[in-house]
């Protein structure tokens, strides 16, 4: 048994599964950086020809300073759109509903108007009942759904407890 809450659900945990993917493709990348920096350094500890002429093939430090920079940033960006996103999934498993993409939990979405007077045309919103959610702005998920997704979850999510805790503690 399958419902259109389920649906929705899983189309945001594979968005989780996506910046899992997106968080490993930056960290790769990170540590090609890092590499650069050790291949430079690695001149300076061990001064022989071979490693002269690596390091001079790696990017100026300025740039690689820039580029850990730029990766640091999207990093950080994905890890707070991950903890979002899982916290709300969290939510909705635990009460066995999703929020409506359609209205965005409104239950009625604002529709546009237009009414006609003797020398003009004027535009007027209206609201209207959201038909993906009935105006619930929700859509029910099932049991064996919620209840296998939460198994994950509830692990995930303490990906994040630490750094939680650590940010409310200063
Ligand atoms: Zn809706």
């Amino acid at each position: 048994m399958s419902s259109k809450g389920d649906e929705l659900l899983f189309s945001k945990l594979e968005r989780v599964q996506q910046t899992f993917a997106e968080y490993l493709s930056e960290a790769t990348n990170l540590a090609k950086q890092v590499n650069y920096v050790l291949d430079r350094l690695r001149a300076i500890v061990y001064s022989n020809t071979e490693n002269k002429i690596k390091a001079i093939s790696r990017p100026d430090p300025k740039t690689i300073s820039e580029s850990i920079a730029n990766i640091i940033e999207k990093m950080t960006s994905l890890l707070k759109i991950q903890q979002d996103l899982l916290q709300q999934i969290l939510n909705e498993c635990s009460q066995e509903k999703v929020q409506c993409d359609t209205c965005s939990g409104a239950g009625s979405i604002k529709e546009k108007i237009y009414v006609r007077d003797e020398d003009s045309i004027n535009e007027f919103y209206q609201d209207k009942r959201c038909d993906q959610c009935n105006g619930l702005g929700f859509l029910q998920t099932t049991k064996p759904f919620s209840e296998q997704a939460l198994i994950m979850l509830h692990h995930l999510i303490d990906l994040y407890t630490y750094d939680m805790q650590e940010r409310t503690g200063k």
